[in-house]
């Protein structure tokens, strides 16, 4: 394994449950602070670091459309649960003293600046972790697709999608013993066999601008620098 980091510049995707640790609801703010150290480790590495995390720990549009509530307004309650987990995380990141921004898509002057592309890009050249909350600012998209977005914004060399396993499997891992977690995979491969890694919009959007999608888990400490030296467990889907 080398020093140099695999990649240079990175977008983190990490759901809102994996803030959720073990509860049912809300923040875990052991789980916040592990997940910032892993941020000020790939930082201390020299690698800018793009952050968006979803909200589903706290709200989901869907949760208001299926009691019928207008979907709309269930996507804002759900972008505003971003942008409290979002000051979380930079709440934690602070508490270690890794400089970090929140750039929300939906304006709200008083918590946090405004995003723009050419602010996030100088705050990352700067060496400051961007977090980006507020989701795209628009009803009827998902963080993951806010971050695969992102991602091709700020030119990052791979978006890492944190999840609940060590990458992408030929099967459920939890109920089939024969299943194999894939090195490799392409993301025709992900959207035509239907592997639920992310959205299909931001699969879809991460092959349009050649992004690799890194697929690891967010439960293994230290498990981002691993993989940014070269190393770790994970499933790289690429062209
Ligand atoms: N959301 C949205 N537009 C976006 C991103 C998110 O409307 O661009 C809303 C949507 O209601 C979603 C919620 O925010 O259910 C939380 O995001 P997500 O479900 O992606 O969070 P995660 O599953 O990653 O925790």
């Amino acid at each position: 394994m080398s020093e140099k980091p695999v990649y240079r510049r990175v977008l983190l995707k990490a759901s809102g449950e994996a803030l959720m640790g073990g509860q049912g609801f809300g923040i875990d703010v052991s789980v916040a602070d592990r997940i910032a150290s892993d941020i000020a480790e790939a930082r201390a590495m020299g690698v800018d670091v793009g952050v968006v995390v979803g909200g589903g720990n706290i709200f989901r549009g869907v949760a208001v459309a299926s009691k019928g509530g207008d979907r709309v307004t269930g996507d804002h309650m759900g972008m505003l649960a971003t942008v409290i987990n979002s000051l979380a995380l930079r709440t934690s990141l602070h508490k270690i003293d890794v400089d970090a921004v929140v750039l929300s898509a939906i304006a709200m002057p008083a918590l946090c600046e405004s995003f723009s592309q050419r602010k996030a890009t100088a705050y990352l050249d700067a060496g400051r972790v961007v977090l980006f909350a507020g989701g795209t600012g628009n009803p009827f998209f998902t963080t993951d697709t806010a971050a695969a977005l992102r991602a091709a914004e700020i030119g990052a060399g791979a978006l890492f999608k944190a999840t609940q396993v060590d990458g992408v499997y030929s099967a459920d891992p939890k109920k089939d013993a024969n299943a194999v977690r894939y090195d490799r995979i392409t993301h025709d491969e992900v959207l035509a066999q239907g592997l639920a890694i992310m959205d299909t919009a931001a699969i879809a959007l991460a092959r349009e601008n050649r992004i690799p999608i890194i697929v690891y888990s967010i439960q293994e400490a230290g498990g981002l620098g691993e993989i940014l030296r070269g190393g770790g467990k994970r499933t790289v889907v690429s062209d």
